[in-house]
């Protein structure tokens, strides 16, 4: 107490985290091994407006995201996005943490990484309020199989773009394999599979929409 946190620097990953996996948890790990981080912050998305899959609950993605980073002492999780009504924009998600974080440590600086995968990233310009984002926080974008990592053409500082080990591993794959009855072991955190195959998720991916 009273100890002064001089510049804290502490990462952030949004995303959907239906369900999480090793990708982003790789993501994550690396970026905050490279910018020496002393925290990730994974931020589960409000409602996936954007997404036309069936709708796992914000809780069963929230409570997967918290079981598979809960033994990383770097990894913490928000509830900002999943609290907060309405599609979830970046900008929202960084300016509620910078809230949060100057109401529990009014004495303390933080710098901010905003980290995604080359997919998100190329669609950055399309964000919402995007001047509003790189105020916030540095953006790193980091490699995924599948994906050019291209540089998105905002302003020279704004971005790095990093290469880190390549896990082919996507949440659509891991739901499609579960409605598959296909095995999803070491593709995610141990608690992950068992927390999806406890609550019977994904079973009915295939039939969403045709069975009654
Ligand atoms: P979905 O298939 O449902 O879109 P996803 O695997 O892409 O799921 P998201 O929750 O959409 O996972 O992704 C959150 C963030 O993690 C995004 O920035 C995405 O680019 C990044 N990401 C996801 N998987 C990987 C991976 N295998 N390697 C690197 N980055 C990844
Ligand atoms: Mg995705």
């Amino acid at each position: 107490r009273g100890k002064t946190l001089s510049n804290l620097r502490i990462g952030v990953m949004g995303g959907t985290f239906d369900p999480l996996h090793h990708g982003h948890l790789v993501a994550a790990s690396e970026v905050a091994g490279r910018f020496d981080l002393q925290r990730v912050i994974f931020c589960p998305s409000g409602a996936p407006w954007h997404k036309t899959t069936p709708t796992t609950s914000a809780e069963d993605r929230y409570l997967m995201t918290v079981i598979a980073t809960a033994a990383d002492p770097r990894f913490e999780v928000s509830r900002v996005d999943i609290d907060r009504d309405g599609p979830t924009y970046t900008v929202d998600t960084l300016r509620d943490l910078h809230e949060g974080f100057a109401r529990a440590h009014p004495h303390d600086s933080a710098e901010w990484f905003f980290i995604t995968g080359a997919d998100a990233l190329t669609e950055i310009v399309g964000w919402h309020e995007p001047d509003g984002i790189i105020e916030r926080a540095h953006l790193v974008g980091v490699t995924r199989p599948g994906h050019q990592l291209a540089d998105p053409g905002l302003p020279e500082g704004v971005v790095t773009l990093i290469e880190i080990p390549a896990l082919s591993i996507s949440s659509s794959d891991i739901r499609q394999r579960v409605s598959e009855g296909k095995p999803i072991d070491y593709l995610v955190p141990e608690g992950v599979a068992r927390w999806i195959r406890k609550h019977l998720l994904y079973a009915d991916h295939q039939h969403s929409g045709g069975a009654s």
